[in-house]
């Protein structure tokens, strides 16, 4: 699509052939804003360069460079999948769909991308922009139902190039892409930019069209603890090792959490809002500091060991929740880390 090749956003996994860097970015970008993808995926690779780097990296330091972009299972099923490249596929990703689908934790989308944007196979990529686009243009409405699913499908399907065209032009993965890219920054989901469309033409929609009602958001309070100690010239931070079988972000460091009556006419020291899918978290952090706040160490809840002071200077290398790293950000008890001595 001559739009594409010409509009497209400069980011960082754009002209890339590596499938393993593809890979990443798809993975990350599934669920995450691309402002916040940009920022780690660079990192994300100078740590782990290749598929062996990530599957030999202890889990522990793949979700610390995973930190900040959230839903951390799929880190989890990265790191799963690297390690299954090596002890069972000989160290070598497959090309296709159907092989990729082998490995596990990796879904229908993930392996549409891979195979057409890396290896030039025709088959059609749908994420949610690429949905919108087809239901505008054939003027559907939008249809939350199997038939819906099947129909979007069956439209991907007759659209992706059949092939290659040649060795520098792979043509299923620009297709793909460039369905992508309108969806995300033409055919918006809210106020399209149908006058800078360049299917405006072909399109029986030309603007919004029906829409679900979006599942209602959820409100919830939440309390969590900064306890910081001086131990000569360094910081520590009080963090709680998140069980390995809770069943959100285990094996995750975070401030403890307080239980919300401990912390009744206390004053807290940041509030925030953190969203989480349909519910918003409105956070209150509480410091341990005059002889009036030294209960609230005794109302954490956690068993002893779960609790870990942490070099302010090595935050960098734990895996933090996101709410965690995000209010660690805003008091500037990471900006102000002191490196550890090597
Ligand atoms: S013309 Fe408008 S509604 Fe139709 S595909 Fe383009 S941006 Fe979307």
């Amino acid at each position: 699509m001559p739009w594409y090749r010409t509009h497209a956003r400069k980011l960082p996994w754009r002209g890339v052939s590596d499938p393993y860097r593809i890979w990443v970015s798809e993975v990350m970008l599934q669920q995450t804003r691309v402002a916040a993808v940009i920022d780690r995926y660079n990192d994300f690779l100078l740590r782990f360069p290749t598929i062996p780097a990530l599957a030999l990296a202890p889990e522990a330091d793949v979700l610390a460079a995973w930190s900040g972009l959230g839903y951390y299972r799929r880190a989890r099923m990265l790191h799963k999948a690297a390690k299954f490249i090596i002890e069972e596929r000989g160290g070598v990703l497959p090309q296709t769909s159907i092989g990729l689908r082998t490995l596990p934790g990796i879904g229908e989308y993930t392996c549409a991308a891979i195979a057409s944007i890396a290896f030039g196979e025709s088959i059609a990529v749908i994420d949610g922009n690429v949905e919108r686009v087809l239901l505008r243009l054939t003027g559907q409405p939008q249809l939350g139902t199997a038939a819906g699913r099947t129909f979007v499908r069956q439209q991907a399907d007759i659209l992706v190039p059949r092939r290659r065209i040649n060795a520098h032009v792979n043509a299923p993965g620009d297709h793909n892409q460039a369905m992508m890219e309108l969806g995300a920054t033409i055919c918006l989901p809210k106020a399209p930019l149908c006058l800078q469309c360049p299917v405006y033409s072909m399109c029986k929609t030309r603007g919004e069209h029906p829409t679900l009602p979006r599942p209602a958001q959820r409100s919830r309070p939440a309390a969590y603890l900064l306890s910081l100690r001086k131990r000569g010239t360094l910081t520590e931070v009080l963090l709680e090792l998140r069980l390995s079988n809770a069943s959100l972000m285990p094996g995750m460091y975070e401030l403890p959490p307080l239980p919300t009556d401990s912390v009744q006419g206390r004053e807290p020291i940041l509030r925030l809002r953190h969203a989480i899918t349909n519910t918003n978290y409105y956070v209150q952090v509480f410091a341990a500091r005059g002889p009036k706040d030294r209960g609230l160490r005794r109302a954490i809840p956690a068993a002893k060991n779960d609790l870990h002071w942490v070099r302010t200077g090595r935050l960098a290398e734990f895996p933090l929740t996101g709410l965690t790293r995000k209010i660690l950000q805003r008091l500037d008890v990471m900006a102000a880390s002191i490196p550890a001595p090597k």
